[in-house]
C-alpha cells in the first residue's frame, strides 16, 4: 500500500470516528460475514484435531455457506444474509452443545446474536417491520438458549472431552469471540448514531437557510427581518430602517428581459450587503424592495450607509448581451423612536422613499 492510499484510509477511519462518514452496509456485512467465517474456520481445525466428526463437518458446511453468501453482499441482499447468519449461529450453538456439552460455552453465541439482530435490522433501510423482525429473532433466540440448556441438562453429550485445559481454552475462546463481536457491533452502532446526528445537523443548517433566506438574492426574508427587529426592540439600543426600491425596474425588465432583471436584483442585493457589513441586516422585503435594519448607529452613520449603497449601485455597471447598463436605487430612512411602533417606522421609511421617487429617484431621503 503506497503512502497516499494509506493516508486516504487513515482519513476515512478518522471521518468514521468523527461521525462525518458513514460505515456502509457492504462494509458492515463484509466484516460480519468474514469474521464469523474465520471463527468457524478456527473451530473447524480444532474439531478436526479433537476428532469430533459431526462438528467438523458442520463447520466445513458453515465456512462454505459464509463464503458463498458473500455473493449476497454484492447483490445487496442483506436481510437474507442476516437470516442465514442468525440460523447458522443458533444451530451451531445447539449442535455443539449437544455434542460436547454446555460447559464449553457454545451457547454464548446465541446471546451474542440478540443485540446484533436489533442493530442489523434497525439500520437496514430495506427491512420493513424492522423492530418486529429484531424482537421476534431476540425472543426466539432466548427461548432456544433455554432449550439448549434443558437439553444438555437432561442428556449426556455425545462426545466426552475429559481435559480441563481443552475445556477452559474452548470456553475462553468462545467467550472472547462473543464479547469481541458485541463490543465491535456496539462501537459500529455508536459511529452510526454519530453519523446520523452529523447528517441531521447539516440538514438542519440547510433547512434553516432555506427558511430564513430568499433564494434569488440570498438576502434574509421578511420572516428573519421580523426576528431581527424583535431582537433590536428587546435590546433597547437605537435602530433605523432603510427602505430601498430599484428605480424603473419594470422598464429594465421590459427592455433587457426578466433574466437580466434577476441578475441586476441579485447584484444590487450584494452591494447592499457589502455596504451594510456588520452594521445590520438586509432583507428582501418585496419584489424589488429591500428593507435594511441598521442597529446602534447615529443618524449620520445610518445616512452614510444608505448613501453609500445608493452611490455604489449607481456606479455599478451591469452587463447584458455586451451592453453596459446602469441601475439606480432610491432609499427612504426612518429612525425608530421610543413610543413608535415598528410598522409606523416602516411606513415612515416608505413615505421617505416615496418622496425620493417623486423628487427624481436615485437619492436618499431621511
Ligand atoms: P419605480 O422607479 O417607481 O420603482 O418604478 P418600478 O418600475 O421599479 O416600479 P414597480 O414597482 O411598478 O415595478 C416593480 C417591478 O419589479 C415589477 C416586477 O416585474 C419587477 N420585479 C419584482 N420582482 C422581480 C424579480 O424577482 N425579478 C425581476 N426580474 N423582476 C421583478
Ligand atoms: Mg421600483
Ligand atoms: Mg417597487
Amino acid at each position: 500500500m503506497n503512502d497516499t492510499m494509506m493516508k486516504k484510509k487513515l482519513e476515512y477511519a478518522k471521518n468514521i470516528l468523527n461521525g462525518t462518514e458513514q460505515i456502509t452496509n457492504r462494509q458492515k456485512f463484509s466484516f460480519m460475514i468474514y469474521s464469523i467465517a474465520c471463527v468457524h474456520a478456527f473451530l473447524l481445525c480444532m474439531f478436526i484435531a479433537l476428532h469430533i466428526t459431526p462438528l467438523y463437518l458442520f463447520n466445513t458446511v458453515s465456512v462454505a455457506t459464509y463464503l458463498l453468501s458473500t455473493r449476497l453482499i454484492k447483490k445487496e441482499k442483506y436481510l437474507p444474509l442476516y437470516y442465514i447468519t442468525y440460523f447458522e449461529i443458533i444451530l451451531h450453538s445447539f449442535v455443539a452443545t449437544l455434542c460436547i456439552g454446555w460447559k464449553f460455552g457454545f451457547a454464548q453465541y446465541i446471546i451474542g446474536v440478540i443485540p446484533v439482530g436489533f442493530y442489523v435490522c434497525y439500520t437496514l433501510n430495506t427491512a420493513r417491520r424492522k423492530l418486529v423482525i429484531a424482537t421476534q429473532s431476540a425472543v426466539a433466540a432466548s427461548v432456544l438458549f433455554l432449550c439448549c440448556k434443558f437439553l444438555s441438562y437432561y442428556n449426556e453429550p455425545f462426545y466426552t472431552i475429559d481435559n480441563p485445559v481443552i475445556e477452559f481454552s474452548i470456553y475462553t475462546f468462545n467467550s472472547i469471540c462473543t464479547f469481541l463481536f458485541l463490543i465491535l457491533f456496539s462501537l459500529i452502532y455508536v459511529f452510526e448514531i454519530k453519523w446520523t446526528h452529523a447528517k441531521l445537523r447539516h440538514q438542519n443548517t440547510i433547512l434553516e437557510q432555506l427558511a430564513n433566506t430568499d433564494p434569488l438574492t440570498g438576502l434574509y426574508n421578511r420572516r428573519s427581518m421580523q426576528m431581527f427587529i424583535d431582537q433590536a426592540l428587546q435590546s433597547d439600543l437605537s435602530f433605523s430602517l432603510i427602505m430601498g426600491d430599484i428605480d424603473d425596474f419594470k422598464k429594465i425588465n421590459d427592455t433587457y428581459g426578466h433574466d437580466f432583471g434577476d441578475v441586476a436584483l441579485h447584484d444590487i442585493a450584494q452591494i447592499a450587503v457589502e455596504q451594510v457589513g456588520e452594521h445590520g441586516y438586509v432583507c428582501r422585503w418585496g419584489g424589488e424592495e429591500l428593507l435594511i435594519l441598521i442597529s446602534n448607529s447615529t443618524h449620520d452613520q445610518t445616512y452614510q450607509i444608505a448613501e453609500s449603497i445608493r452611490h455604489h449601485v449607481a456606479n455599478h455597471i451591469f452587463e447584458s448581451s455586451s451592453r453596459w447598463i446602469h441601475c439606480t436605487l432610491t432609499l427612504g430612512v426612518a429612525i425608530y423612536q421610543k413610543g413608535m411602533t415598528v410598522s409606523e417606522t416602516i411606513t415612515q421609511a416608505d413615505n421617505n422613499l416615496y418622496i425620493g421617487k417623486n423628487g427624481g429617484k436615485n437619492r436618499v431621503v431621511m
